[in-house]
């Protein structure tokens, strides 16, 4: 097995902002598995709120080898090796993990949602993310989502209020609203809950810190929305000890490692009674689509991230009005386009 990369640096379409700061351009890393004459591509797309930039995944890729390996049927130690060499590097080991997937699809040639067997007669429609902005771009980017059914918000500042005030005076569609840790102190957060309780809102994710998770269990007794983990939940180990705070999870093939922990996890939240949403962080067709293979699992999807930018790089995936379409392309359902052709190696 042979590995090789590209840094890639995703343009936005605005600049993005959430409750920890802006940004607008968002550099991943692409990975391509070699094997048997098949190429995996796999993505990781780091976060500074983990840890993670392009340089730590570069390092992270300098230091391992896969020679050891026969295949990427190995899947269980290769990922197992990868997880002793470090606890965090969630996304460089996604990028490895997406790309044994898509390299299995594609040496079985059946796409990755037909490796599961999952039913793809029902699908949950994604949400489209909104940043916080000035209420003049607010209401340029909640125009541009015309076609978009279910927007996500992103709250978690001062203007909290104004900003789903101003929102409900141009659109009536149903919101999902991320406070993304913005809430600092209990009442506070309830008192905005409680403000959101009859303005149409589905769901409101990481409405406090993550380190505050007795207050958020006192927040969701007092609750009528359903709340749902995002910065408190990166991996399998973390589900049980907030079952009694949050009614879901949001997994996040980044934080996770990819879609092997993805699907242990999402086994684990149904088997506590939490519903499950599926979120990105700003990323390319490649992972977003990865995703998308596991949506007749998903009870939220929030898999928008390639839409939020204008130089996607791989081609195979459409979001057509939410609904994601994915590719007959076996793996992942995805082919690199002149963008990434024409982007060089890393050495
Ligand atoms: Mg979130």
């Amino acid at each position: 097995m042979n590995l090789k990369f590209k840094i890639y640096n995703l343009q936005l379409r605005h600049v993005f902002r959430i409750a920890r700061g802006e940004e607008s351009i968002a550099p991943i890393v692409i990975v391509e598995l070699h094997h048997d004459g098949i190429i995996g591509y796999g993505e990781a797309a780091p976060s500074s709120r983990y840890g993670e930039s392009v340089e730590t995944v570069v390092k992270f890729y300098h230091k391992i080898n896969l020679a050891k390996f026969n295949s990427p049927f190995e899947t269980d130690s290769i990922m197992n090796y990868l997880n002793s060499i470090s606890n965090g590097d969630t996304s460089a080991k996604c990028g490895i993990d997406l790309a044994i997937h898509d390299w299995i699809g594609k040496k079985l040639n059946i796409s990755l949602s037909n490796y599961f067997g999952f039913d793809r007669s029902k699908l949950a429609t994604s949400s489209f993310t909104i940043g916080m902005d000035s209420p003049e771009m607010l209401f340029k980017k909640i125009k541009e989502a015309d076609d978009y059914p279910i927007l996500k918000i992103k709250l978690g500042s001062e203007n909290d209020e104004e900003t789903i005030k101003l929102i409900r005076k141009i659109t009536d569609k149903p919101l999902c609203v991320d406070a993304n840790e913005g809430w600092k102190d209990k009442n506070l957060a309830l008192e905005r809950i409680k403000f959101l309780e009859d303005k149409n809102i589905l769901f409101v994710e990481q409405p406090m810190p993550a380190n505050q998770i007795k207050d958020t269990e006192w927040l969701r007794e007092k609750s009528n929305l359903p709340l749902i983990a995002d910065e408190n939940v990166l991996s399998l180990s973390d589900i049980a000890q907030i079952a009694n705070a949050f009614d879901g999870i949001n997994i996040k093939l980044m934080k996770c490692t990819g879609i092997r922990e993805a699907m242990r996890m999402i086994h684990t939240a149904q088997g506590l009674n939490l519903k499950i949403m599926m979120g990105c962080m700003i990323e390319s067709s490649i992972a977003i689509s990865a995703g998308a293979q596991l949506l007749p699992i998903l009870n939220y999807p929030d898999l928008d991230g390639n839409v939020l930018i204008t130089n996607d790089p791989f081609d195979g995936l459409i979001n057509k009005n939410g609904n994601l379409l994915i590719s007959n392309r076996p793996g992942l359902g995805v082919e690199p386009n002149e963008k990434y052709n024409s982007t060089p190696y890393l050495k």
